[in-house]
């Protein structure tokens, strides 16, 4: 700080004033002031207005100073592209800890800016570069990179042009924080709220999501789609010989040899206890019908070996399709369920189509 920013005002009335600064006593002159005019803060009060005395720090360097203690202790990547050069021109020291390369690295291999970006996330930072020289407005985007030693790290990146005095964009600067810790809990989250935790299907309410929005997409479309429900029969026997334990164990089992049977396409949810949906995506009931009985089939042959002992189990199922007037993926599950119903009644260890 320069002692030269210290002002004074009085009943707005300049005065040359002592003043005391860092244990100093600093005499200003009343030119000195006038000068500086612009930077007085006056605060009022009931006595009437009186002057405060205010600080600026206007020097040059002391402006370096205080932007390089800004931008090397905040732990994010501030970077200046020059448009006309595609050079990175600046780049602040967080760079080395996210991208795990030195700063020199982006200086001498520019085009690395773009290269370390994740593949499935270049198309989008190119479209963001475009339309920031193209548009001149801000962008937000969330990105992945790929670091030198070959760890990902999932970057939030604000993006901003800079105008020249024809009104041409001819610098981009950002800020890049890295976000992998919050992206990890994110998709965390996610997989709690969708996956069953005992066979990493789909829940319930993943299941019934995914199925409304594919619903949704073959009544657009007018596609078929089928909807099978499944139960294992007899499942209280398999943990009443064999125990819980082995009771997951083919709960296990079934949901990995049913979605080797189905197509990948397909979805896969497990609905509750012994229960599961499937749902084939543009498939009519013909169609349906044929890889409901090749499910059936398979798991019927599985084995799961306990100690001496082997597992074998069936499932019955229930089969329903899209009809008129479906519009929610509730109505067909409640006809494939009477199907299923209907499956258990004749014997088990069979499909049924519903109407
Ligand atoms: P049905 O042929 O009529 O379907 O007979 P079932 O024995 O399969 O049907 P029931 O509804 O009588 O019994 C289902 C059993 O599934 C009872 C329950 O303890 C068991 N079960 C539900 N969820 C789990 C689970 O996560 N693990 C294990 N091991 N068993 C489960
Ligand atoms: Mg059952
Ligand atoms: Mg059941």
């Amino acid at each position: 700080m320069k002692t030269g920013d210290i002002k004074m005002m009085i009943n707005n009335l300049l005065i040359e004033k002592d003043v005391k600064l860092n244990k100093k006593i600093v005499r200003f002159s009343a030119q000195e002031l006038t000068a500086e005019k612009e930077c007085w803060k006056v605060n009022e009060n009931s006595f009437g207005k009186y002057g405060v005395m205010c600080e600026k720090v206007n020097d040059a360097e002391d402006n370096e100073v205080i932007f390089r203690q800004l931008i090397e202790n905040i732990n994010n990547v501030f970077w200046v592209m020059d448009l006309v050069t595609t050079k990175i021109i600046y780049i602040s020291p967080a760079y080395e800890e996210i991208w795990g390369r030195p700063c020199n690295f982006l200086y001498d291999n520019p085009s690395s800016f773009m290269t370390c970006v994740h593949p499935r996330d270049l198309p989008k930072i190119k479209k963001v570069m475009e339309h920031l020289q193209i548009t001149g407005e801000k962008v937000e985007e969330e990105y992945r990179i790929i670091r030198s030693d070959g760890s990902i790290r999932w970057i939030w990146g604000r993006m901003f042009s800079i105008f020249d005095n024809q009104n041409k964009v001819y610098r981009i600067v950002g800020v890049a924080e890295d976000i992998t810790r919050r992206k990890q809990l994110e998709h965390e989250l996610i997989r709690l709220a969708t996956v069953d935790p005992l066979t990493g299907t789909n829940n319930r309410y993943s299941f019934l999501e995914r199925g409304q929005t594919e619903l949704t997409r073959a009544l657009r479309y007018g596609k078929p789609f089928t909807l099978l429900m499944l139960d294992i029969d007899d499942f209280k026997q398999v943990n009443d010989n064999f125990g819980h334990h082995m009771g997951d164990e083919v709960l296990k089992r079934m949901v990995r040899k049913s979605t080797v049977t189905l197509r990948e396409t397909d979805i896969f949810g497990r609905l509750g206890g012994e229960e599961f949906g499937v749902i084939l995506i543009e498939t009519d009931a013909v169609k349906g019908l044929v890889i409901a009985e090749r499910l059936r089939a398979n798991l019927a042959k599985l084995k799961i070996k306990t100690g001496k002992k082997i597992i074998r189990f069936t499932v019955s199922v229930g089969l329903a399709t899209l009809k008129k007037g479906d519009i929610s993926i509730g109505k067909i599950m409640r006809r494939a369920d009477k199907a299923l119903y209907e499956a258990k009644n004749k014997g088990r260890n069979r499909v049924v189509r519903g109407c």
